[in-house]
């Protein structure tokens, strides 16, 4: 079914074909709609193409759904689809039952994320082919443009959502037990409702780009345009350039021409056009180390209720933890699933139940990898095959401990606590690992393959290795940082 406001906002992807579009971008998350501005903004004619449909025009806890705790796994329904991690690629692997999920909507993941906005530490940059210098004016400008909230200070941001008595009352109590804490950062824009300024709500790509005074419908002339319902099937090459995007809509495929094409499709999902449209037989790196976040839940409950509906406190991590804490609240007792990421929103005031996750750093190997199943042509025809290292493992046993340290510093008992399977993080990295070195990378620093002149990667799939921050922030700031300095060539 066609969403009403179709007509209004979207444009045909055969418009967008004839338009003598500079950048086609594909994938509509944070990552593509982010790069989409930037580049309209420096005067280039760019059309985004997403294969989901319009569902949602502003993150789904920002409107009357954020309390909807019986809603918002059916709306999840109606864009997600399984996915598979393996341990090992083989025949029964790759037919295993898939064992993690993914998603296809105009604003990607950004319609449902939980609004968790850390940095990176300065160290988490040691692989990168920059370091946190270069990236501190990106974090600074994707903080501003996504209203981060909250965090210690040290980050571009308005008041906490939630800073009162008792969240300050629960943080001393880890502070005694050596735990330092601080008001979760956010991405949720606690500027006064005031003098005409509407709050921005959660961030969501979807909002930020319907908010753009750049977007509308290419048949209207508009420099920044969204097709929806569009899978981009693969890359045609011409040499080592491409020539167009092959795409799907409405049961028909199509070539869509451009001067420059970047992938946006999120980590997975660009790897995957990577290798279906032939790129690993120029470069055999494609696909490679790939990783996610390993992660850790537990469900604490407190002797009393605190009397308030909502908390969020955030434990970093330090240079002997390579790992963050994330504690939200106040529930009945309840083992939440990612289908119910603004699930603080929806708290009660007299819930003693706390919710804890716990995200650290996982090593990216070379066999860590994305599989195609089949022809790779669909969105699902591909698998991870990814294996816990002996580092990994360490880090998974200290995370298990540091659980029963942060219960006990709360004064909480630890009712139920299990570890994740690898990709159930959704904070997936690599595959197109960016670097200095062509010999040993895919793409140069800005996200430009070296073995195909007019693409670029603005997702975490260039990301050599990871933090332990979730990461949304780190995905806006350096899609802002590469579609910056695209435009600055392409202008030239
Ligand atoms: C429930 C949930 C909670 C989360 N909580 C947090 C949090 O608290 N903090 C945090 O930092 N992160 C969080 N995340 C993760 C975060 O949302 C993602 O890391 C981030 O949004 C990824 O952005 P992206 O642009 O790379 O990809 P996505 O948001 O996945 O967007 C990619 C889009 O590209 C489209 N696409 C892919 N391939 C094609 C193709 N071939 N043709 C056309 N379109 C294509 C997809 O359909 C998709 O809509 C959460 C995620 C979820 C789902």
């Amino acid at each position: 079914m066609t969403h009403p406001l179709a007509p209004i906002v979207l444009s045909d992807p055969r418009a967008i074909a004839g338009a003598g579009i500079d950048v086609l971008v594909i994938g509509s998350g944070t990552s593509g709609v982010t790069a989409g501005i930037e580049l309209a903004g420096r005067g280039l004619r760019v059309a985004l193409l997403e294969a989901g449909p319009l569902l949602l025009t502003e993150h789904v806890g920002s409107g009357p759904f954020a309390n909807r705790g019986d809603f918002v796994p059916e709306i999840h329904d109606a864009v997600r689809y399984r996915t598979l991690w393996a341990k090992q690629a083989d025949p029964a692997g790759a037919a295993a039952e898939p064992n993690n999920n993914a998603w296809a909507v105009v604003g990607g993941r950004t319609v449902f994320w939980g609004g968790c906005t850390p940095r990176f530490r300065d160290e988490d940059f040691a692989a990168w082919p920059y370091g946190a210098d270069e990236m501190r004016p990106w974090y600074e400008k994707a903080e501003r443009l996504m209203g981060v909230s909250g965090g210690d200070g040290s980050q571009v941001a308005s008041s906490p959502f939630m800073a009162h008595a008792a969240q300050q009352r629960l943080m001393d109590r880890l502070g005694a037990a050596g735990i330092p804490s601080i008001h979760a950062p956010l991405g949720v824009d606690t500027r006064p409702v005031a003098q005409g300024h509407m709050s921005l709500g959660f961030d969501s790509s979807v909002s930020r780009l319907l908010r753009c005074p750049l977007f509308g419908r290419v048949e209207n002339g508009a420099r920044l345009s969204l097709a929806a319902d569009t899978t981009a099937l693969k890359l045609v090459l011409d040499g080592r350039a491409v020539k167009a995007v092959r795409v799907r809509h409405g049961g028909e495929t199509f070539d869509i021409p451009a001067r420059h094409v970047v992938m946006a499709g999120s980590c997975l999902q660009s790897v995957r056009l990577a290798m279906v449209s032939g790129l690993a037989e120029l470069d055999p790196g494609i696909g490679c180390y790939v990783g996610d976040h390993l992660f850790r839940q537990a469900v604490l409950r407190l002797p009393e209720a605190i009397g308030e509906k909502s908390l969020y406190i955030f434990v970093p991590p330090t240079a002997e933890r390579p790992y963050h804490a994330q504690i939200q609240g106040m529930f009945g007792e309840t083992w939440y699933s990612p289908l119910h990421a603004t699930v603080w929103l929806d708290g009660e005031r007299d819930g003693r139940h706390l919710l804890f996750y716990c995200f650290g750093i996982s090593t990216a190997e070379r066999a860590s990898r994305v599989v195609l199943r089949g022809d790779g042509a669909g969105i699902e025809d591909y698998y991870v095959v990814n294996e816990r290292s002996p580092s990994d493992l360490a880090t998974l046993a200290a995370m298990k401990t540091f659980t029963g340290e942060v219960a006990a510093g709360l004064g909480a008992e630890l009712l139920r606590t299990e570890e994740h399977c690898a990709g159930s993080a959704l904070h997936e990295y690599g595959g197109l690992r960016m670097g200095k070195d062509k010999d040993s990378s895919v793409t140069d620093p800005d996200g430009r393959f070296w073995r195909v002149g007019n693409l670029s990667c603005v997702d975490a799939a260039t990301w050599p290795h990871q933090g332990s921050a979730n990461s949304y922030l780190t995905i806006t700031a350096v899609a802002l940082r590469n579609a910056s300095r695209l435009a600055a060539t392409l202008a030239g």
